[in-house]
C-alpha cells in the first residue's frame, strides 16, 4: 500500500479517486458505516431529505468536473427559486442572498453568484455514492472503522483502528475534521494538534419537516428565510430553507419540505428529537402558518462541523501545513482548510492527492 486515507468524506473519497487513477495503492478508513461525511441524503416516505449539504455553488467548476468524470453530469439540477426572505420583527421581507449568507454565518452557498446553487437529481448523496462505486476493486475501503491512533514504527506510519488492528503505510492523508485530526496528531506533533484545536468550528442542527401543501398558509415562493439577530420568539432558529421550492423532487406531489437550521449550544445537542421537532413546529408555525403535525420529520446533528473562515484562518492553515510538510509523509485535506463547502472539499482532496501522487516517499 502506498497511502492510507483516514476519513471518507468528500475530501478523502476524491483523494482516493485521484490517487487510484494515478495507479497508487490506497486504503481508506471511514469511522461511520456510510461514507460521505457531511454529504448525506435520506429517501424517506417519498421525501428527499438532505441531512448535510443540499447543493454546491453552480459557478464553481470543481463539482461539475467531478460529476462529469463520474458520469453524473446529466444529474445536475438548477436552483428553482432565487428570492430569499428575512424574518425581522416577526414578519418576512425580501433579502439579498449575499446578506442572507452573511447573517447565517454559514460560509458556504453564495447563492448570489450567477446560477445560484446546483444540486443532484437524486440528492447530494449521489456524489459519494458514485465515488464509492468507482473505487470498488481499486481501493481497499474499510467502513465502520475509525482510526484511533497513528504513530511511527519501522520508518512507516502505523495505524491502529478501534478494533485494535494495526496496519503500516508509508504515507498518510488525514481527511478527518480538525478535532479528529488534532487527536490523531497530538502524540506526534503536539504543536500541530494545538493549531488544529484553534480552528473555529460551530455546530449545526437541522430539522426537516414535511407537510401537506394545504397545511402551510405561506406561498413558499422563495429559497427560504434568514432570521435577523434579535428577532423575538425565534428560539435559536437561524434560518429556514424551503427545500421543495428550491430544488425539484424534494417532496411528494401535494406536499412541501421545510428545513429549520439551528446553531445549538453543546448541551442542546442532547435534547431529544421530539424536543427539536416541537421547537421547530412552534417557531415555524407562527411565521409560515402551519397547521397540524408534520407528516415527516428528521433531526440531523452536526457537532463542531462548520468551519468559520475568519481573518486568521488562512494564516493558521498555512502554519499548520508548513509544520506537516516537515514531517514529509503526513498530509491534511478537507473543507476546513480550503473554504467553499462541497467544492472546497473536492478541490482539497484533488490538490493533496495530486501533490502526493508525484514522488511518494517509500
Ligand atoms: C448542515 C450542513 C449543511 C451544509 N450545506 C452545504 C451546502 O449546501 N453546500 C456546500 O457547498 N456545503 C455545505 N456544507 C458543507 C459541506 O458539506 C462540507 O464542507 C463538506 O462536505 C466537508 O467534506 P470533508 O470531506 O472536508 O469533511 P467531512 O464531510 O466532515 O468528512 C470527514 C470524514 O472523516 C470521518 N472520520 C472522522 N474521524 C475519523 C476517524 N478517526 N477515523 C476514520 N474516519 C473518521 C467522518 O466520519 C467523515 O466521514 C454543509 C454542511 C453541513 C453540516
Amino acid at each position: 500500500m502506498d497511502l492510507a486515507i483516514i476519513g471518507g468524506g468528500l475530501a478523502g473519497l476524491v483523494a482516493a479517486f485521484e490517487l487510484a487513477g494515478a495507479g497508487r495503492r490506497v486504503a481508506l478508513y471511514e469511522a461511520q458505516a456510510q461514507a460521505g461525511g457531511q454529504v448525506r441524503t435520506r429517501h424517506q416516505n417519498g421525501y428527499l431529505i438532505e441531512e448535510g449539504a443540499e447543493g454546491f455553488v453552480a459557478a464553481d467548476v470543481a463539482v461539475p468536473a467531478l460529476c462529469k468524470e463520474l458520469g453524473l453530469a446529466d444529474q445536475i439540477i438548477p436552483q428553482l427559486e432565487r428570492r430569499s426572505l428575512l424574518l425581522r420583527g416577526g414578519s418576512l421581507s425580501d433579502l439579498s442572498t449575499r446578506d442572507g449568507a452573511a447573517l447565517l454565518g454559514i460560509p458556504v452557498p453564495d447563492e448570489s453568484r450567477p446560477g445560484g446553487l446546483s444540486s443532484l437529481k437524486a440528492g447530494m448523496g449521489a456524489l459519494p455514492h458514485a465515488l464509492l462505486n468507482t473505487l470498488k476493486g481499486k481501493v481497499e475501503i474499510f467502513s465502520d472503522c475509525p482510526v484511533t491512533r497513528i504513530d511511527r514504527a519501522n520508518g512507516q506510519w502505523r495505524l491502529t483502528t478501534s478494533g485494535g488492528a494495526t496496519r503500516e503505510a508509508p504515507n498518510v492523508l488525514l481527511a478527518v475534521p480538525p478535532r479528529a485530526a488534532a487527536a490523531l496528531i497530538a502524540p506526534i506533533d503536539p504543536e500541530a494538534a494545538a493549531l488544529l484545536e484553534t480552528l473555529v468550528l460551530t455546530s449545526n442542527l437541522c430539522v426537516s419537516l414535511g407537510y401537506p401543501r394545504t397545511a402551510v398558509s405561506h406561498p413558499l415562493a422563495a429559497t427560504g428565510f434568514v432570521v435577523a439577530p434579535g428577532n423575538e420568539g425565534s428560539e435559536g432558529l437561524r434560518a429556514c430553507g424551503f427545500s421543495s421550492s428550491k430544488f425539484a423532487n424534494r417532496a411528494p406531489r401535494g406536499t412541501v419540505l421545510l428545513r429549520a437550521f439551528f446553531r445549538p449550544e453543546p448541551d442542546e445537542l442532547h435534547v431529544s428529537d421530539e424536543g427539536w421537532v416541537d421547537r421547530s413546529v412552534r417557531v415555524l408555525g407562527a411565521v409560515l402558518g402551519l397547521s397540524g403535525t408534520p407528516a415527516e420529520a428528521l433531526v440531523s446533528r452536526w457537532p463542531e462541523a462548520i468551519p468559520q473562515y475568519g481573518p486568521g484562518h488562512q494564516g493558521l492553515v498555512g502554519e499548520l501545513l508548513g509544520r506537516l510538510e516537515r514531517l514529509g509523509s503526513l498530509h491534511l485535506a478537507g473543507a476546513a482548510y480550503v473554504p467553499g463547502g462541497v467544492p472546497g472539499a473536492v478541490r482539497s482532496g484533488r490538490d493533496v492527492a495530486r501533490s502526493v501522487a508525484r514522488p511518494l516517499p517509500v
